[in-house]
């Protein structure tokens, strides 16, 4: 059996990085402006402290203007709500993320929805989701993990996305419903799996393109995948790691990856597949929000 060709999404990232610090160059010589990202971060959490510094850097390495805003676990809703509006209002802020989880006493969609959607670089308010679903790209701000996804399968695919059967396993609104949404817009016949959806391996094996989101770690097992076809792995599962050591630990994707080489056209590994494109896309929000707040449209 020949084995899958690897989709290298920390290459492809780093590819989308420099072409999005080369347009922020440009941008700054034509206009005198620097894309502004404010990252607001409630509590200890230790992953989201992880994600939160590598998207200060990235956003410093691509030229734009970071800002971090580290408040205490005990914060009341009522100062992150001024907050946001404080950063809604700043002519040097272009696009605002709020990392979540949020802590229990702050309710969540309360604080995304105050967020101007013309400055939701994470694309959850509704009206970025309601632009999503009416295909108005020029407009909407897509979420960063689906929209990477979409790259990946554009550049393994040679662009050839139309026709195609596409399921996408979980239906979440961070991951999987605007994942579906813009395969449907690519003219992909799609289909969304969930946890009652019957014969998931049946449902899998119709498909050409694999999009498992759903945080069970190897649960897609290798004979579900059709012959040839592509997988984008998007889970992001923590397992023990005995052979490397006492209390080790490893990443694994949702996807059986050592069965599924044998059967896919194509695959992201995890990690170095659609993690790293995750916070590019949150760049070119970033960047794409401040364009269109200087009035300038996408070609121009
Ligand atoms: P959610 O927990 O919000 O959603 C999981 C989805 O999977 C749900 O729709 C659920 O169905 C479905 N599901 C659960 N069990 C099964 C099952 N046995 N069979 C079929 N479907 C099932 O997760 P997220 O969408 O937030 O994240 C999914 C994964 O992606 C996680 O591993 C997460 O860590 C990862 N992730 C990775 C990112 C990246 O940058 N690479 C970014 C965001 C997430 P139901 O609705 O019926 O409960």
């Amino acid at each position: 059996m020949s084995q899958a060709r690897i989709i290298d999404g920390k290459a492809i990232a780093i590819s989308v990085r420099d072409e999005i610090a080369t347009r922020a160059a440009a941008l700054l010589k034509t206009s005198g402006v620097r894309p502004g990202l404010a990252v607001v971060l409630v509590g200890e959490d230790a992953a989201s402290q992880v994600y939160v510094r590598n998207k200060e850097a990235t956003a410093e390495a691509c030229g734009f203007h970071s800002v971090k805003h580290t408040l205490t676990a005990d914060t009341s809703e009522f100062d992150l709500l001024a907050l946001v509006n404080s950063l809604n209002e700043d002519p040097e802020i272009h696009g605002i993320l709020v990392q979540l989880p949020l802590p229990a006493h702050i309710e969540e969609s309360k604080v995304l929805r105050l967020i101007r959607p013309e400055k939701d670089v994470d694309g959850f308010h509704p009206i970025n989701v309601g632009l999503l679903t009416c295909g108005e790209m020029n407009t909407a701000l897509v979420p960063c993990t689906p929209a990477g996804s979409i790259v990946l399968l554009k550049r393994t695919l040679d662009n050839a996305l139309s026709g195609k059967s596409a399921v996408v396993i979980g239906r979440s609104n961070i991951v999987g419903k605007p994942m579906a949404s813009l395969l449907l817009q690519e003219s992909c016949t799609v289909t969304i799996a969930h946890s009652r959806t019957q014969d998931l391996p049946s449902v899998v094996r119709a498909a050409d393109i694999v999009i498992a989101a759903v945080g069970r770690h190897e649960m897609v097992r290798g004979n579900w995948i059709k012959p040839g076809a592509t997988v984008i792995d998007v889970g992001i599962n923590r397992i023990s790691a005995p052979e490397r050591g006492e209390g080790k630990t490893r990443l694994v994707g949702d996807v059986a990856f050592q069965e599924a080489v044998g059967h896919a056209g194509a695959i992201t590994p995890v990690p170095g597949g659609v993690g790293p494109m995750t916070i590019a896309m949150l760049m070119a929000n970033t960047l794409t929000a401040a364009r269109r707040q200087l009035g300038l449209t996408e070609d121009t």
